[in-house]
């Protein structure tokens, strides 16, 4: 059977850990040659760099350790890409960062930095590779927003900002390339069980001197119905969806995979 993204390219940023590993597992089962990109330390890193490598079929995967802060990095990730793999018709946007704090104490530096790495990373990206979509004549852009990209909560300003700002972004895209090969859309996770959103269980316990299973279906997952942990490997499918070979007419959503959060 072929697979879904053979012959593909895909650049996934923040591919080091959680939804970006998956996704970059993922397409790399369907056929894909797949960079990644994000922190960590070095041995996790070589461990993300070996398992996706062999699902290519290669000792390791090709990784590029640009800083989604950095503008010049971000074109240095997409160049690299091209240069070593030959194309980027896939560009995942996913890096993320959270930091949760009332609004007149968030820190400036924080507020700043989360803004740069959860949305204009993903300008800076999607400028960088369009152009090489375009001359293919096949692109597929995913922003990894999130349920905070549709809805609020408190004392996640620039978090929901940015995500909100992403979903913008997508849509205007996505009318940009309509006419031609190129999709662009988002996807929108509500809680899913990776590093980022375990961090916030522990605190959510202690405020509130309960055990972390309490806090994790009272507090934390207060708003997502199933009541339970969305999986990576959800979130990597419907990313393969949107880059396989039957998207091409899905172009400029905000696709929500949150256990009923934003049905409210
Ligand atoms: P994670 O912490 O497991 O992974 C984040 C990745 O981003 C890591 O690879 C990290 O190294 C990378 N990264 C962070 N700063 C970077 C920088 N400056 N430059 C390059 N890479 C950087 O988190 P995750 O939960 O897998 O989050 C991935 C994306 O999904 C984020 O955009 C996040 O906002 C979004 N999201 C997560 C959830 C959730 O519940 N986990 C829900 C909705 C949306």
């Amino acid at each position: 059977m072929t697979k879904k993204l053979e012959g593909r390219v895909a650049l996934v940023t923040g591919s080091t850990s959680g939804i970006g590993l998956a996704i970059a597992l993922g397409f790399a089962r369907e056929g894909a040659r797949v960079m990644l990109n994000g922190f960590g330390s070095p041995d996790d890193i070589a461990k993300a760099r070996a398992a996706v490598g062999e699902a290519m079929g290669m000792a390791e995967a090709p990784y590029s350790p640009a800083d989604m802060s950095k503008p010049e990095e971000i074109r240095g990730m997409v160049a690299a890409c091209q240069a070593e793999l030959g194309a980027c018709d896939i560009l995942v946007n996913n890096a993320g960062i959270q930091f949760v704090s009332p609004v007149e104490e968030f820190p400036d530096d924080k507020f700043d930095r989360i803004i740069a790495i959860n949305f204009t990373s993903n300008f800076h990206a999607i400028k960088a590779a369009l152009p090489g979509m375009k001359a293919r004549g096949f692109g597929r852009i995913v922003n990894v927003a999130s349920a905070h990209g549709l809805v609020a909560s408190p004392f996640k300003t620039a978090y929901v900002a940015a995500k909100h700002a992403v979903v913008g972004l997508t849509k205007s895209v996505a009318l940009e390339v309509a006419r031609g090969p190129v999709t662009c859309n988002a996807i929108c996770p509500g809680f899913v069980r990776t590093p980022l959103a375990e961090a916030q269980v522990k605190p959510l316990a202690e405020k509130h001197g309960v055990s972390e299973d309490k806090a994790l279906t009272d507090f934390l997952l207060d708003r997502q119905p199933t009541k339970r942990w969305v999986e990576v490997e959800e979130v990597a499918e419907m990313a393969l969806f949107l880059c396989g070979p039957n998207s091409g007419s899905i172009n400029g959503t905000a696709l929500s995979i949150d256990g009923g959060w934003t049905a409210q």
